[in-house]
């Protein structure tokens, strides 16, 4: 803990990046009372979209802080998503939760939404700032920026976070290592405003495994992975003609496209950051991890990394985090990327080997037999627990801990003290934890025969008990709320039954 220096700096965390990740971020620290500043080196948002999904975990977490009424009217949603392409999908809607499905929506507004609502919550973004180094000390540290015209600026916060992508800079000024695997594999997009195609030919294209997908405003996705040109680098641009000629050899029609609005190649460059914290810089989203974007989580990661530290970190600025709070960031996020970064390899393998001889043809029965596979519903369910990041369960470092520490908490029909009936994700609307007495519940999920339970802001499990003794449980719960909040009391949380 350390005190508070509020005139020494000019924020408490400057979060380097207006992407998703920082945006989120940056909504989190605002949330919880800090002085947060964005800097992002584009001067206007972004209009081409590369993400497009938004799976359930991270539907719980907009949920959680009353957001996802902004999010639904603007997107589609859908039953499931994909892994590694195969048809059979994932059915989200067997999934344990209230969000069981994808929100189809456009990376542009997901990121405008979650722009609107930081600045609601006073955040400020300027936009037109480069970072190009940084130095720390044992107080804060200083950015080192360059505005829109070039000239060199300087920026101090007592933290700063890169949420600033794939080649962070915030991460490379920081001396963290960015292990993993070179770039052997390009795929293509395309968004088409034209798209004169008959629906035999559309078929045939999604047979070939050519994704082809209407956006919003007349635009049709197509994206590929041309067995001819998979090796050019992803720096080499993408032409028309370049994107015709493929789309006609792997389907053998060109689907009539024309009008291009955005054309791109992407890699499978994978890294994962050797570590997501030195001192006083963190690292969160793409800056901390990049893969394929196989199974549409890239962004989804990063709002959980972002749900993840912001009340951490905000607790640390406040003056309250326990020790290792902060540290523990890293030791519950880094997993999870990881798991990212192997279950995505492993998509791509999956499609590679049926474009590479001489494996093409085992790989096709490969995949066959894992299509079968996933019309079981139990390996089915546990793909899907996966993509949608459900599964997503924090190991407790505390010895003796209940086994349901760091998992998510279910969102649950409660009672609040002045008697309104409510849920667990609305009593967490303030990023604050939540408190809860479930001895008169009855339930046949993981809670049953639990007590009471302290959940943390992020929706995970902080401590649960089963014990009926009133006094052992007090006594507990002050455990508990001192390990967690800094406090034996319930000042800070917000309780329901
Ligand atoms: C083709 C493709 C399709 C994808 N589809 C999906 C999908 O369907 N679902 C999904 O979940 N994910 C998908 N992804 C991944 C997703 O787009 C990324 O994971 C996501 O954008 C990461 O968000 P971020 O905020 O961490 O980083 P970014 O979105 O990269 O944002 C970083 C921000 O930092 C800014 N910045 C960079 N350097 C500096 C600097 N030095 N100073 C100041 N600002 C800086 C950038 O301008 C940018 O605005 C896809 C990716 C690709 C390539």
């Amino acid at each position: 803990m350390e005190p508070v220096e509020a005139h020494e700096h000019e924020s408490d965390v400057i979060v380097v990046g207006a992407g998703p990740t920082g945006l989120m971020l940056g909504c989190e620290l605002a949330l919880a009372g800090t002085r947060v500043r964005i800097v992002e080196r584009r001067t206007e948002a972004t209009r081409n979209s590369r993400a497009l999904t938004l799976h359930p975990r991270s539907l719980e977490v907009l949920d959680m802080r009353g957001l996802l009424p902004r999010f639904l009217p603007l997107g589609k949603t859908l039953p499931g998503w994909h892994f590694a392409n195969l048809p059979t999908r994932l059915d989200f809607s067997a999934l344990d939760t209230r969000h069981g499905y994808t929100l189809f929506l456009a990376q542009a507004h997901t990121e405008a939404l979650l722009e609107e609502r930081a600045r609601e919550l006073g955040v400020r973004i300027d936009r037109g700032y480069e970072v190009t180094g940084l130095a720390q000390d044992e107080t804060g540290v200083s950015l080192d920026l360059r505005d829109a015209d070039g000239r060199p600026t300087t920026s101090r916060a007592r933290y700063v976070v890169g949420c600033d992508g794939g080649r962070s800079a915030v991460r490379q000024a920081a001396g963290i290592g960015f292990p993993g695997t070179e770039e052997t594999l390009t795929g293509v997009l395309g968004d088409f405003a034209t798209v004169d195609a008959s629906p035999e030919a559309l078929e045939a294209a999604r047979a070939n495994g050519i994704m082809v997908v209407p956006l919003e405003a007349g635009l049709t996705r197509f994206v590929y992975i041309d067995p001819e040109r998979m090796r050019t680098p992803a720096a080499e641009p993408v032409t028309l003609e370049e994107f015709r000629d493929a789309v006609t050899r792997i389907c053998g029609d060109d689907c009539g496209i024309s009008e291009p609005r955005w054309l791109s190649r992407f890699g499978n460059a994978t890294r994962l950051a050797d570590r997501y914290r030195t001192g006083r810089v963190l690292l969160a989203g793409d800056a901390a991890h990049i893969h394929f974007p196989a199974g549409g989580q890239g962004l989804n990661l990063g709002l959980q990394d972002a749900m993840n530290l912001g009340w951490k970190l905000a607790a640390e600025i406040n003056g309250w985090a326990p020790a290792d709070l902060l540290d523990s960031y890293e030791a519950e996020r880094r997993p999870v990327g990881q798991a990212v970064t192997e279950n995505t390899a492993v998509q791509l393998l999956l499609t590679e080997l049926t474009l590479v001889p001489p494996y093409e043809h085992n790989a096709t029965a490969l995949r066959t037999l894992l299509d079968e596979l996933l019309g079981i519903k139990d390996v089915n369910r546990l793909l899907a627990d996966g993509v949608s990041a459900l599964n997503t369960t924090y190991a407790s470092p505390r010895q003796g801990a209940h086994p349901l520490t760091g998992h998510r908490m279910p969102d649950i029909d409660v009672t609040t003290v002045s008697a309104k009936n409510t849920r667990v994700h609305e009593l967490l609307a303030q990023g604050k934890f939540a408190l809860i007495d479930l001895a008169g519940h009855d339930t046949d999920n993981d809670l049953h025969g639990v007590t009471e339970i302290l959940v943390r802001p992020d929706g995970h499990i902080a401590w649960a008990t089963r014990t009926t003794d009133a006094a052992t449980r007090r006594t507990e719960r002050a455990e508990a709320l001192v390990a967690w909040t800094g406090s034996s009391t319930e000042a800070g949380t917000v309780q329901a039954r």
